[in-house]
C-alpha cells in the first residue's frame, strides 16, 4: 500500500482541480491520497465524485495555526483528517482565517502597488476560485509581469518572504487541535522542522501538543533533512505520537512529486480507526 496523506488542490494554493489531483494519486500509484488543502474543506466534494476505483480518499484540510505563547509566536501548519466538515466551531474558526487571508492579500497588493508594482487584488483572487487565497497567488501575480520567474523566488526576502509579507490570524494551535478532536477528526503536526517556512517546532510545544490531544506529526517531508525526520521520529515515540511521512504536493507551485513522501499502513489503519467524523471514501 502506497499512502500519501497531504496534498493540495486549487481549493487552496494547489494548481491541479481535486479532479485532477484524483487523477494523479491514482497515477502516482498511490493506493490512499489525503486532499488537505489549507483552512477549506472545498475541493473535497469534487475530489470525491472523481475518485478513481482502487483509491481511497481521505478528507482533511491543513489548518494554519499559531502558537502565541512568546512574542509574536511561532506559525504552524496542523493538518487534520476525517473531521465533520459541519462542525461549527472547527468550520468558522477556518472561515475566519479565509477571511483574514483576504485581507492580508488586500493588504499586501496595497504594499506593492505603493512601491509601484501594479498587481491587482481582482487577479489575485481571481487565481483563487477555491476562496483560500494565498501567497502563491500573489506570486503568480509577480511572475505575470515578469517580476520573479518562479513562485519559490517571489518567496525571497525582497519579495512575499520578508518585504511585503503580512500576518494573517491563525487559529490559536491548542484551540485547532481541541476544535479538531471535537469534531471527530485526527489532528497531526505538518512538517516541524521546516524551517524555511518560518520557526521551528520547539520540541516542549510538541510535547504540550501530546498531552493536549494531538495524534501524531509529520516527520516524512521534502523540507526535512534526514536528521530532522530521525529527531521527529525519536521525539514521537517519546510521546507516543504517530509518525507520517506525505509530499505536500502543491502541483506546478512546488517541484515536489505526488507519493515522494508516504506513511506507513498501519499508521493509516490506526489514523482511520481513530477519526469519527468522517470516513475514509473508496469507490
Ligand atoms: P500563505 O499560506 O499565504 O502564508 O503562504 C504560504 C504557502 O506558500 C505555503 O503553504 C506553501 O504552500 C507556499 N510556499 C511557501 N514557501 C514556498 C516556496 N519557497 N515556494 C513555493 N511555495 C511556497
Ligand atoms: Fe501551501
Ligand atoms: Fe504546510
Ligand atoms: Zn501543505
Amino acid at each position: 500500500m502506497r499512502i500519501d496523506l497531504h496534498a493540495h488542490s486549487t481549493a487552496s494554493d494547489g494548481t491541479d482541480t481535486p479532479a485532477e489531483l484524483m487523477g494523479k494519486a491514482a497515477g502516482a500509484g498511490l493506493d490512499v491520497v489525503a486532499i488537505t488543502d489549507h483552512d477549506t474543506t472545498a475541493g473535497w466534494a469534487a475530489a470525491a465524485e472523481a475518485l478513481p476505483p482502487g483509491l481511497t480518499l481521505v478528507r482533511g484540510a491543513e489548518l494554519s495555526a499559531r502558537w502565541y505563547g512568546d512574542g509574536p509566536g511561532v506559525g504552524l501548519h496542523l493538518l487534520v483528517y476525517l473531521f465533520d466538515p459541519a462542525h461549527e466551531g472547527l468550520s468558522a474558526e477556518m472561515a475566519r482565517v479565509r477571511e483574514s487571508r483576504e485581507t492580508r492579500a488586500r493588504r499586501m497588493v496595497e504594499l506593492l502597488n505603493a512601491d509601484g508594482i501594479d498587481v491587482t487584488l481582482a487577479e489575485v483572487l481571481a487565481d483563487a476560485p477555491g476562496g483560500t487565497v494565498g501567497r502563491p497567488h500573489i506570486a503568480h501575480a509577480l511572475m505575470r509581469r515578469g517580476l520573479v520567474g518562479s513562485v519559490d523566488e517571489a518567496f525571497g526576502p525582497e519579495w512575499l518572504g520578508r518585504r511585503y509579507r503580512l500576518p494573517k490570524d491563525d487559529i490559536d494551535v491548542f484551540t485547532a487541535v481541541r476544535l479538531a478532536r471535537e469534531a471527530g477528526g485526527v489532528p497531526v503536526l505538518a512538517h516541524p522542522r521546516a524551517g524555511r517556512r518560518g520557526h521551528i517546532v520547539p520540541d516542549s510545544l510538541i510535547a504540550e501538543l501530546a498531552a493536549a490531544g494531538l495524534w501524531g506529526v509529520e516527520a516524512g517531508h521534502a523540507d526535512h533533512t534526514p536528521e530532522d525526520r530521525e529527531h521527529v521520529r525519536s521525539l514521537a515515540r517519546d510521546l507516543g505520537l504517530r509518525v507520517t511521512g506525505s509530499s505536500d504536493y502543491h502541483g506546478r507551485n512546488k517541484t515536489i512529486t505526488l507519493a515522494a513522501f508516504t506513511t506507513v499502513p498501519a499508521v493509516y489503519e490506526d489514523l482511520a480507526a481513530t477519526a469519527t467524523g468522517t470516513v475514509p471514501l473508496r469507490r
